[in-house]
């Protein structure tokens, strides 16, 4: 009998009822360091005071009135987006997948506005993900999440991750944009050169295809800067963002240039409940805590803290893991032995990982997980690469 809740998910028997900054507390009363932050979302850890505060006032004046309306919670997040960003104007949505949407349809219309209708290909990587909805899955195009939903959505072209001679080759006067996240999360912690993004705007600006960074998982503050391309001195035309701007709270954007947007008029795109007052107090509190530079420089602070110990791990445990990964607090660990079993190994160990493709383990912690913690949540990866040891010493 099919369970109650679609069995979509592979869940791990676990069952948090807790959380408090970078701890979650299973229904049995045990104590794990959340190293996934339910992958990248929980910003600035579980139940954050601040957020508490902004998302309890919020919820006792208005909740929700529609895009009919003007909503000042709205303007005030896109506002402070505006401010810290490359971006002109800013679109709410609920999820990363719904930016995806968007972010596709922006980079069209902009081009069948320009009068070039034909001008539709939108250049995407390999190992990349999206989302889930039928624009995203055709944008990532692995077989996995397109296999058997029918018509895959036209107009994408799967390049090799970081081949930049493959990508210069396939842009040309019909490349209506090329989208790529700038470290790849859920492909395995891959970042993409900072002159390879250098170059990729270049080839932008020369061919006039528009340039869309997925910063979905990689933004908010997780690379040390509030956005990841920030590293690499150039800007996107579109990027999208989701998971950690809420901070828990379902809360994604879109962030354009003025020109990149100009074919967004009144009608073109809407959402019922995009960019709504509760999820807005919550998003202007996490951006105005994490667009900070004091901020920021105590994540860049911790990240170097949290690598060098992990390289640390990596050497000590050569049969268990390979490399570590990633910039920032979006590191990933290259695994020897399968991930899913460090994952898992982690669990016995009260800490939480999360995997991802290509033999990975994720580390996405809370960005104000602190040094104690870090310390603590690499002696318990170091008891799990252990355990994987001697379990495999037995066999
Ligand atoms: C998670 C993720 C998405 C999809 O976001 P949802 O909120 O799950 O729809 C898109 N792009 C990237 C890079 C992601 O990590």
């Amino acid at each position: 009998m099919i369970p109650s809740v679609l069995p979509t998910y592979n869940r791990a028997p676990l069952e948090f009822v807790k959380g408090e900054g970078s701890w979650l507390v299973e229904r049995d009363g045990r104590r794990f360091l959340d190293l996934g932050s339910g992958i990248a979302v929980n910003a600035l850890g579980h139940a954050n005071p601040d957020l508490v505060a902004a998302l309890t006032e919020q919820a006792g004046k208005l909740w929700h009135v529609s895009n009919l309306y003007r909503i000042p919670e709205q303007q005030k997040l896109a506002d402070l987006l505006v401010e810290n960003t490359f971006a002109d104007t800013v679109f709410f949505t609920n999820s990363g997948t719904e930016s995806c949407e968007l972010a596709v349809k922006m980079a069209r219309k902009y081009w069948y506005e320009a009068g070039d209708a034909e001008r539709v290909e939108i250049i995407t990587f390999e190992g990349s993900f999206h989302g889930r909805s039928s624009a995203a899955i055709a944008a990532a195009g692995s077989e996995k999440m397109v296999k058997g939903f029918g018509p895959v959505l036209g107009g994408f072209t799967h390049l090799p991750w970081g081949d930049m001679a493959a990508l210069k080759a396939a842009t040309t006067d019909r490349t209506a944009a090329i989208l790529i996240e700038p470290i790849q999360g859920e492909g395995g912690i891959r970042p993409l050169a900072d002159e390879d993004l250098r170059a990729i705007r270049a080839l932008c600006d020369e061919t006039g295809a528009l340039l869309i960074l997925d910063e979905v998982q990689c933004g908010m503050g997780r690379t040390g800067r509030l956005f990841a391309h920030e590293w690499a001195g150039v800007t996107p035309d579109i990027m999208m963002v989701a998971k950690g701007i809420g901070g828990g709270f379902p809360l994604g954007a879109v962030l354009a240039t003025e020109r990149a947007a100009s074919g967004m008029t009144a009608g073109t795109h809407g959402s019922t409940y995009g960019g709504n007052p509760l999820g807005c107090a919550v998003g202007a509190k996490v951006v105005e805590i994490v667009s900070d530079a004091g901020f920021l420089a105590g994540v860049n602070a911790r990240a170097g803290a949290l690598r060098q110990k992990l390289e640390g791990l990596v050497a000590a445990h050569p049969d268990v893991f390979e490399e570590v990964r990633g910039a920032g607090l979006m590191l990933g660990l290259r695994c020897k032995a399968p991930a899913a079993d460090v994952v898992a190994a982690g669990y016995d160990n009260l800490v939480i990982t999360v995997p991802a493709a290509d033999n990975v383990i994720r580390l996405l912690p809370p960005l104000n997980i602190t040094e104690d913690e870090i310390a603590e949540a690499v002696t318990r990866l170091d008891a799990a690469a252990t355990q994987i040891e001697s379990a495999s010493s037995s066999d």
